[in-house]
This record gives C-alpha cells, structure tokens and sequence, in this order.
C-alpha cells in the first residue's frame, strides 16, 4: 500500500466543515479589513517606500526572531518554537488543501516527509507551549500580564494540538499502517485507543479539533494574536520617513498610520514595562497597559481603562523603544495622547499650563521676561551674531535651560571658555535665541512647538547658519530630527553636540590635559545616547584626559537610566514616591566608586544634582558637566 492520507477518512458532513471554513476565512477577513481601514485613516504623508534594508530586517528580526533572543534568550527562544510550530502546521494544513484539490503528491516518501515533518512542528509548538505556560504562571515572570485573554489564548493553541496528536494515535491505531511511525507521537499514543474505540472517538475528536482551528483562525484579528500580522509590518516600517502634519491641518490625538499598526504589533510581552524608569521606580504607569488600552478603545470602544492623568508619567526616555521587538515607540503615542488632553484642557498637570504659557509669552519654560537669557555671558565678551555681519561662525545654541538655571548656566559658561581656549569662531543668538520648541512637542502643544520653531528656523536664515552646536541632547533631537520635517532647507544645516565638538577639538587642536588621577562615571543623558545615538563622543573626551579611570555603571550606553527630566516631567508637580529616578541614578553611579559622576545635559546635570543633595551624597560623588570636567583638566 502506498504511504498517504485519505483527508476526510471517516468524517461525514464534509458540506459542514467547509460551511465552517468558509465562516472562519470570512471572520478573519472581516477583523482584517477592520484593522486595514483603521490603519488608512492615520495620518500619512506619502505612500509607504520599498526599502531592502526592512525586508532584510523582517526577516531577521521578525521571522527568525532576532531581535526577541536579544536581551531574553529563555523567552525568545519560547516565542520561535510557538512561531515556527503554529507557522509550519498552518503551512502543513495549505499544503494539504493543495494536495487534495488541485495537484496530488503527497504519496510515498514525499509524504512520509512531510508527515515526519508536521510532527516535529507540532511537538515544537507544544514544547513552546508548556514553556510559555510555565513561565506565565509557574515561575510567575513579573513583566508578563495574567489577564483572562492570556490563559485562554494557551489554552486554546493547547488544545487543538493535543487533540492534534490524539487524531493521529486513534488513526493509527485504526488504520495500523506500516508507515505509522513516521507520525511518532501519534504512533506512540496509538495503544491508549483500541481499534474500536479510536473508531468510535475519532469522529468526535476530529470536529473538536476542526472547530477549534477554525475559530481560532477567525479570531486572530480581535485578539492580541493579531500581532501575528501586524508584528512584521511594524518591523518593515519602522524606517520610513518621519514627518509632521502641521497642528491646524490635523485633529489633536490623531494618529499616524505608523502608530495605529504598532498600535496594533504590540505582543503584551512587557519588556518596555521592565525598563520603563517610571514603572520601576514604583509610580503607577506602565507603557504596556497605555497601548493595550488604547487598542481596546481603537477597536471595542471600551474605556481607555486607566486614569488618563498617568500618560504625564512618561518621561519620553525611549528605552521601552529599545526593547521593544516589534519597535512600537509608546512615548510617541503617549505624545499624541496628551496633545488631545491639552487641546480639552484636561488633566493636564497645572505646573505644565504654567509652563506652556511662559513658554508662549517669553520662549522659555522657565522666568518670565526674554530680557535675562543671555545674563550667563557677561563678562565672557561672546559674539552676539545678531548684532554683527560676519558669516561663517559656528553658531552656539545655548537652549532654555542651560540659559536660565544657575546651575545649568556652568555649561554654557565652560563650553565658551574652551571655545575661546581653542580659537574658534563663535556666536550666540543672546537676547534673541528662542526656545527650540522640544518641551512644547514632548507634551503635545504642536502649535506651539511649531511657533518656537518658525522663530529659530528664521534666525538661522536671516542669519545664513550653517553649523549649529547645542549644550542640550533635547534641541539636538528636536532641530535634526523635527526641523527638516518642518522645512526642507534646514537639511543644508549641520547639527551638533558639545560633546562632538569637544571630542574633534580634541583631536585636530591636540589640546594639552594635567593629568587628573581620578575614577568618574559617565551617564548616557536618554536624548543624547538612545535619541541621537551619541555614545562614544563623551566617553573618548573623558577617555583623553590622562589618569582619569572612566568607570561604567550597572546601566550604561543603551541600557542606561533616565534621571527623570525628560518629555515635560522637569515641569510638572513633584510625585510623592519612595526613590526619584534620579536618585536611583545617583546611587548606580556611586556604587561604582567613581569621584566625578560626568554627564552631558542640563536637564540630567539639574536632576542628578538635586538627587545628590536629597540623598545627603555631597561629601562621596560630585556631578559634573563634560565641558567643566574638560575646563578643569586643561592646561591653562
Ligand atoms: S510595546 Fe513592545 S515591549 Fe511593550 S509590551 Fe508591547 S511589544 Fe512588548
Ligand atoms: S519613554 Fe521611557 S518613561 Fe516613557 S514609557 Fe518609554 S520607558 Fe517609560
């Protein structure tokens, strides 16, 4: 007798099950479509742009799951066995339809092959299954979520491969085909089912798995299983082209089609809430349960689930972005949440409403008058581009903060000295320099942030700029990465750090350090490292000062910890919790010993000060900015 499979063996009512098929094809249409419609009603610039870099990364990160085995190896390599089964059997169950309608080769070792195949895609899938079982409610892993959709989600997939399996033994059991073996879970269950049971039982088993599968398939696009599709789009998209529709030609809180599929690619695998400094300091926000919610609204209409007031948690660091394997970004998404709340004029922090009208009046987030801004540089006899003709000086942005805080004014202060120190050409706005619009994004007033922009894109015309260098990792994200979105000129207009330009001052001046004998620690500012990926600028500056031992915390580079002053949190009223994330910082950095903690922001130098003093540290670490740290090691 030949090796094949008769598909119906033993089954009446075919008409039904394709009745069935049918059904479950169009229900998971229908959620499709659903989720399409959803997507094309986002905001969108252009049409979505072919790029092999992004099939390349689908393929890598997505397919073979390279960015899950990252950072979890236990729980990727969970995700791939549960993937690759439930893709392989999906894949087996189209081959068969294949075979039995339209061209017939699964007969002999062809389909002795494919049997042995199917059956080590079903024991992958049980394999991850029970995995996935245990360390959800087993070993308890404290990032993952215990709703009721979870269990059920397991236990559905459970089900249908143990009856899977079951089919198989009471076939063989039935059929005693000398092949049997080559389904070897089937052909080791044959003896729990005697021929006439397996004969009896078998009709049964075989609806209650078809029933099973079909609905499954049916309810991929209303459950979280629906990451399954959205999941690789995500991935794809990642890379187009960002872009900003204007405030008065969208609604607030309307989202780009880029934030409706991540939206809809999350997994609920809560690596973001393991990072998040918010939820790990023991306030009560957690990225993942602002997406799930949001979909839920998006797509059921239920309530968003949680007090809205918790989107103001975020600090907008960007490390649930990095860990995220499906690249969903949910401070861009708690952006446009918030921006809806300030159009309402609701549960908006009334710090922030303070801090958006000064901003609006003064350009500025912190005093009320322009007058002050350039005060910080009196007496240091800087060029205020603005009151003289010549063209090429490297313009000096110096930003709100490090303009107006008394601490943060050291920045400004030690960067210009060593400008000067190395005979650069250089220029300030003064009394003139706006604010560059950040805080007013980060929180969602767009019209704002639009304003502020207007006003620094046109000093950088009217004043023929070319090369900008700014103290904050804020500006710098907002004017590379937003400004060209705004205008296309600015692309002409080079962007820098401090720390970039210390380290090639470092490099073509060849400047002459004491040699310092000193153990500092760096702490990547969020918007400097992960934002605008400056890691090593800092590092080789601190590295070129002779005898400082440059000492790495517990979290460094990517994985570092926010200090809590990002996306609007510096202007909001104080929360009553145990540990501040700056604090937390702080004692990372004081358990590696280090002297000097070295930093590279006005809004880290601030916090991570303030969390010195709180914390009574004053006599074991001091906090320093790159530039006063380089300033105090040149040989003057
Ligand atoms: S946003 Fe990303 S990291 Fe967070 S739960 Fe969803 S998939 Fe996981
Ligand atoms: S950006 Fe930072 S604070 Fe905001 S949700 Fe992500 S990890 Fe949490």
């Amino acid at each position: 007798m030949i090796p094949q499979r008769e598909i119906f063996w033993h089954i009446s009512y075919k008409g039904l099950f394709y009745l069935l098929a049918f059904m479950s094809i169009s229900v998971f249409f229908y959620g499709l479509v659903r989720h399409i419609s959803v997507w094309r009603a986002g905001l969108r610039k252009q049409k979505i742009i072919f790029l092999w870099g992004a099939v390349k990364r689908v393929f890598l990160e997505g397919i073979l799951a390279g960015r899950i085995l990252r950072g979890d190896l236990n729980a990727g390599i969970m995700h791939l066995f549960i993937f690759w089964g439930f893709f392989l059997l999906f894949l087996g169950t189209l081959v068969l339809a294949f075979d039995h309608w339209i061209f017939h080769f699964l007969f002999g070792t062809c389909y002795l092959l494919f049997s042995l195949c199917l059956e080590i895609a079903g024991l992958i899938l049980a394999v991850g299954l029970i995995w996935a079982f245990v360390r959800r409610y087993v070993k308890k892993v404290k990032r993952l979520e215990n709703k009721k959709e979870d269990l059920l989600l397991l236990l559905w997939l459970a089900i249908i491969v143990v009856t899977g399996f079951l089919l198989e033994g009471m076939r063989i059991s039935a059929q005693s085909p000398s092949w049997g073996i080559f389904s070897f879970l089937g052909f080791f269950l044959r003896d729990l089912f005697p021929k006439h049971v397996a004969l009896d039982m078998y009709p049964f088993f075989w609806w209650l798995h078809a029933l099973l599968s079909l609905s499954f398939v049916a309810a991929i696009p209303f459950t979280k299983m629906f990451h399954v599709i959205a999941s690789p789009i995500s991935i794809y998209i990642k890379d187009q082209p960002a872009f900003i529709i204007p405030a008065e030609q969208k609604q607030a809180g309307q989202f780009s089609y880029k934030e409706l599929i991540q939206i809809d690619a999350c997994t609920k695998c809560g690596r973001c809430v393991e990072m998040c400094p918010s939820t790990s300091v023991g306030e009560p926000f957690a990225p993942r349960d602002v997406i799930s919610a949001l979909r839920n609204q998006i797509y059921f209409r239920k309530d968003i689930n949680l007090p809205s007031k918790l989107i103001w948690y975020c600090t907008t660091c960007g490390a649930c972005l990095e860990v995220c394997p499906v690249y969903v970004p949910p401070f861009e998404i708690i952006r446009e949440l918030r921006s809806k709340q300030i159009e309402d004029g609701t549960e908006v922090p009334a710090l922030m409403i303070q801090t958006l009208e000064r901003l609006y009046k003064y350009n500025n987030p912190w005093v009320s008058t322009k007058k002050k801004r350039a005060d910080w540089a009196k007496g240091l006899d800087i060029v205020d581009i603005t009151k003289q003709d010549e063209k090429e000086l490297l313009c000096y942005f110096v930003g709100c903060t490090t303009s107006y805080d008394i601490r943060a004014q050291e920045i400004a202060k030690s960067f210009s000295k060593i400008l000067k120190y190395c005979d650069v050409k250089f220029g300030i706005f003064g009394k003139k320099e706006p604010c560059c619009g950040d805080i007013a994004r980060r929180v969602g007033e767009d019209g704002l942030f639009e304003e502020q922009a207007d006003l620094c894109l046109d000093l950088f015309q009217e004043y023929g700029i070319k090369e900008v260098v700014v103290s904050s990792p804020h500006c710098l994200y907002t004017m590379k990465n937003e400004y060209p979105c705004l205008r296309e000129e600015i692309q002409n207009i080079s962007f820098f750090h401090y720390s970039q330009i210390l380290e090639k001052l470092i490099k073509e001046k060849n400047l002459v350090f004491k040699k310092l004998n000193m153990r500092v620690t760096y702490h990547d500012p969020c918007y400097l490292g992960r934002h605008n990926k400056i890691f090593d600028a800092p590092r080789n500056v601190i590295k070129a000062i002779p005898g400082v031992k440059l000492v790495e915390m517990e979290h460094f580079r990517e994985n570092s910890l926010c200090c809590g002053g990002g996306g609007g949190r510096m202007w909001q009223e104080e929360l009553d919790i145990e540990v501040r994330m700056s604090e937390r910082r702080i004692m990372e950095a004081c358990d590696t010993g280090a002297e000097v903690l070295i930093t590279c922001c006005p809004l880290c130098l601030i916090m991570l000060e303030d969390a010195r003093k709180s914390k009574e540290l004053e006599n074991t670490i001091k906090v320093m900015d790159l530039n006063e740290f380089v300033l105090m090691a040149l040989k003057t």
